[in-house]
């Protein structure tokens, strides 16, 4: 008995090194990530759905570690919050979404905005505003391109944030809320900040059709969406049978791999194109 348990507790230690180890290289190997260009940016459409149009496009990072392969940014991009890091790689992402963006416009790609993730640590970043406005101004990107996803954790310093959603929102910038009803909004305050959008976070669709209570919520948070003027839009969808719900109760946007999984540039230019001729 006393050496199995040893023998657990030796496991136990070990495994919890394996993974601060593996916590210490990434962290280490994140500095470098974009230095060595390990970083690139994958696209996941969103879709009307009513008309199957795509309607918006979310930018989604992705890290290709030389010994790791690829690591999930639910793994490193809070080890990036952690080491402040998330400042230098959200503004590469910011700009080569815009970049990319562009470049579509150029080749006439239909003029959905591209949705960028933003951090609050990055949010709330004295130089945030300032460096958005120069990017879309070195880019020449039209403002209404751009689409910034926050999540409710912004309103834990409401002044400062609805101060700077305003700002954005004087540039022209489209505003949605990320993960919807997983975080603590007051429903008060949200209606008061200028926000366009709110996506209701993937944990909620994908209980649909398992768990009434979650069915009953995506509802109400579409309703009272529809009510205060947002553009609903649900991701996670990998069902017909949650599509089929969505529909049924007036969602207006999609995402899901039900649809497309996120992917690099150059094969959503391939989606793209199948679907124009298709
Ligand atoms: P998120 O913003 O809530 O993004 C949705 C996640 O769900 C993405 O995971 C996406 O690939 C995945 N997804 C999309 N459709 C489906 C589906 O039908 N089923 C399932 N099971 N998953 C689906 P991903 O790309 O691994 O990103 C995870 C999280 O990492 C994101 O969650 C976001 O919080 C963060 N993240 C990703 N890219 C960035 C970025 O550029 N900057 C920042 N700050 N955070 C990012
Ligand atoms: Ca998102
Ligand atoms: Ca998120
Ligand atoms: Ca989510």
């Amino acid at each position: 008995k006393a050496k199995e348990r040893g023998n657990n507790f030796q496991f136990y230690s070990s495994s919890l090194n394996g993974i601060s180890v593996r916590k210490m290289e990434l962290e280490n190997g994140l500095r470098k990530a974009l230095e060595f260009n390990q970083l690139m940016l994958y696209y996941q459409p969103q879709f009307s759905l009513t008309t199957g149009e795509i309607v918006g496009m979310e930018a989604l990072i992705r890290w290709d570690h030389p010994e790791y392969g690829f690591v999930s940014p639910s793994e490193f991009i809070p080890l990036a919050e952690e080491t402040g890091l998330i400042v230098p790689i959200g503004k590469w992402v910011l700009r080569e979404a815009c970049r990319q963006r562009k470049d579509w416009s150029k080749a006439g790609i239909a003029d959905f905005p591209i949705a960028v993730n933003v951090s609050v640590r990055q949010f709330e970043d004295d130089h945030f505003i300032e460096y958005t406005a120069a990017v879309l101004e070195e880019i020449g990107l039209d403002a209404g391109l751009l689409e910034l996803e926050i999540t409710e954790s912004i309103m834990q310093n409401l002044q400062r944030s609805s101060y700077i959603l305003h700002q954005l929102e004087r540039m022209g910038v489209l505003l949605s809320i990320d993960d919807f009803g997983t975080g603590y909004s007051s429903l008060s305050y949200l209606n008061r900040l200028p926000i366009h959008k709110i996506k209701i976070d993937k944990s909620f669709v994908q209980d649909v059709p398992f768990l009434v209570s979650q069915e009953m919520l995506v509802k109400t948070i579409i309703d009272m969406g529809l009510n205060l003027n947002y553009i609903v839009i649900a991701e996670g969808i990998e069902t017909g049978h949650q599509l089929e719900f969505l529909r049924q109760n007036d969602c207006a946007v999609g995402q899901g791999y039900l649809f497309s999984k996120p992917l690099p540039a150059d094969e959503i230019e391939m989606y793209l194109e199948r679907n124009k001729s298709g």
